[in-house]
């Protein structure tokens, strides 16, 4: 584990954001939470063991961050659900990324598990003053996440190719351009469809370049919009 935390006192937490609180999350992750398929990748659990959920949610939620339930942000946004974060990453590791793309930082809980599994983490937000939010708590827990603020759905092209790629906002149909910045033998991964009907897509790059396509269950998403919001 690579992060750098620093243990302060809001971020070891205490009663209903302790410990101990957060370690039954990952018990019933593991167990197959809210009917959804077990979480089995352990370096996946581990990182949602290590950080703070309820640091990324405003302090009237805190209590409630370790529900296995998505929570509101602000501007009509939402920290995704633990199970969908753990599942997704899940798919992520499968490839061995070492560099990686998140589109929808949001709160930046996302990102802040992938940067406690060792990679070196890219985000893009439309939002900005979630983002500044999320940069606040990137800083604070010692994590070095690279941050944009622009509509993602261009990606991250000057960083490019991505080893994964993670979006956490839906879209009717895959961005082309986020396909194009995937590494070969990469991977990724996003919910897709409209607002009342979402899959989650996972995407495989072939060494030689070929695109293969499976679709993983049901999931609810925020929209992927576009341009950008101050
Ligand atoms: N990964 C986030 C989930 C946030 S919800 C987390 O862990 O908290 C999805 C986020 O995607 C929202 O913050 C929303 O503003 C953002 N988003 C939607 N469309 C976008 C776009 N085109 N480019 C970048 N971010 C976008």
């Amino acid at each position: 584990m690579s992060l750098r935390m620093r243990l302060q006192p809001e971020a070891i937490g205490s009663g209903m954001t302790s410990q101990r609180v957060r370690d039954r999350l990952v018990d019933r992750l593991r167990g197959g939470a809210a009917g959804g398929e077990a979480i089995s990748d352990e370096r996946v659990l581990n990182a949602i063991r290590t950080v703070p959920r309820h640091l990324f949610v405003d302090e009237a939620l805190a209590t409630r961050a370790y529900e296995d339930t998505a929570l509101p942000i602000g501007h009509g946004q939402t920290i995704s659900q633990p199970w969908v974060v753990a599942r997704m990453t899940e798919v992520l590791m499968q490839a061995s990324p070492q560099k990686v793309l998140e589109i929808g930082t949001g709160s930046g809980y996302q990102a802040a598990i992938l940067a406690a599994l060792g990679l070196e983490v890219h985000t893009v937000e439309r939002i900005g003053e979630l983002l500044r939010t999320a940069r606040k708590r990137f800083r604070q827990l010692g994590m070095n996440i690279r941050s944009k603020h622009d509509d993602g759905r261009i990606g991250w092209p000057e960083n490019g190719p991505f080893d994964a790629i993670i979006v956490t906002a839906a879209a009717p149909a895959l961005v082309d351009a986020l396909g194009e910045q995937l590494a070969p033998e990469g991977v990724l991964v996003a919910p897709v469809g409209g607002a009342t009907s979402q899959s989650l897509l996972v995407l495989h790059k072939a060494a030689d370049g070929t695109l293969s396509q499976r679709m993983l269950g049901p999931v609810v998403f925020v929209p992927l919009l576009s341009g950008m919001v101050d």
